[in-house]
């Protein structure tokens, strides 16, 4: 059977080095490769032979299939014909090369990259905490009661186990929980911002999804007021769309800061005037955000007579939607390369 074995593979190179076009390339290939072929033939009468010999012979076919398709796709590629200096008839080598097809990172991601240049340019760390938060984290330790009628509002997927300690879990509803995670290992001051993904169980439209990312800002310090809070953003949102970008603070109220405020900048289309892009406002919303409330420092094991802070949450999505002026959100998560490609 060996002598049967080199014989094919000495027929196989004679024949293989006369080849010159792709037919006669593909007609040997299936000669000698083949269902059909005296190899696949040797390969099925194995079983008849010598049990200690199997491994051998098995060796054997498999390095002569294996000599055998490597010279043929080193053929029909002209690896050979380039080597001998002379070009396979019909091979023009002044053709472009076939570009590779190199991805990048996601939209989201490279802006998420950039909102993170500018704060650790400004001294912020980043940090990172879990996508799978304990209720007590996303809600109760944020001044969020169970009873709170803005656990309405963020409505999202809940886990039915509870785990040893008698903790529920949810999809964290924003990013603000990683304050607490964070400030469970630090001692003010602080300044840290925890970008990452976010759930709602949300109606998806144009403007809401699912899931979306989040960037939560804090900082913590002695004399902490907030004007240190406004011009913090103000200057975040001029390093991000330009000096040319105005904006305006409005009251409101979020559970976990206290005074809470929402940020608004001019239209990015209209500078100011009115479009439909801003509902003839001539504002766009922007962020939400406030001096971080008593409860949720105590909550921190921070002392609200000596340390006061500011908290601040931006959605990346919004952000990055306003910046390419992208008109839905769902388009990120479509995995539609006609969008993807285009950044
Ligand atoms: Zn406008």
């Amino acid at each position: 059977m060996k002598s049967k074995l080199e014989k094919i593979h000495k027929e196989a190179l004679k024949a293989l080095k006369d080849a010159k076009d792709s037919d006669t390339l593909e007609k040997l290939e299936r000669q000698f490769l083949g269902r059909k072929a005296e190899l696949a033939r040797i390969a099925k009468d194995i079983k008849n032979i010598a049990k200690e010999q199997r491994p051998v012979i098995g060796k054997l076919i498999n390095d002569v299939k294996r000599d055998i398709s490597a010279i043929i796709q080193e053929k029909k590629q002209g690896k050979e014909f380039l080597a001998k200096g002379r070009p396979p008839s019909g091979w023009d080598y002044t053709l472009p090369a076939i570009a590779p097809n190199v991805g990048h990172l996601h939209p989201i991601t490279q802006f998420l990259e950039t909102i993170e240049d500018i704060f650790i340019k400004m001294g912020y760390e980043v940090v990172e905490g879990p996508e799978l938060e304990s209720q007590k984290y996303n809600f109760d330790l944020l001044n969020v009661p169970e009873d709170h009628p803005s656990r309405d509002i963020q409505d999202t997927f809940y886990v039915d186990k509870k785990d040893a300690r008698n903790n529920s879990y949810v999809l964290r509803t924003h990013t603000s929980p990683v304050q607490i995670r964070a400030m469970k290992t630090r001692k003010p001051p602080v300044r840290l911002i925890a970008p990452g993904r976010v759930y709602r169980n949300e109606r998806t439209d144009a403007g809401h999804e699912t899931n979306f990312y989040q960037c939560e800002g804090l900082v913590i310090d002695r004399n902490i007021r907030i004007t240190d809070l406004i011009g913090t953003l103000e200057l975040f949102i001029k390093r991000l769309y330009g000096d040319n970008v105005n904006i305006r603070v409005r009251p409101h109220f979020y559970p976990f800061t206290e005074p809470s405020i929402d940020i608004d900048m001019s239209c990015l289309l209209c500078a100011g005037e009115g479009c439909p892009f801003c509902k003839r406002s001539g504002w766009i919303e922007t962020l939400g955000a406030g001096m971080v409330h008593p409860n949720v420092l105590k909550n921190m094991k921070v002392d609200p007579k000596e340390y006061s802070g500011f908290a601040f949450g931006l959605g990346i999505d919004r952000f990055m939607m306003l910046y390419y002026q992208v008109n839905d959100i769902r388009l990120s998560y479509s995995g539609d390369l006609r969008f993807i490609e285009q950044f």
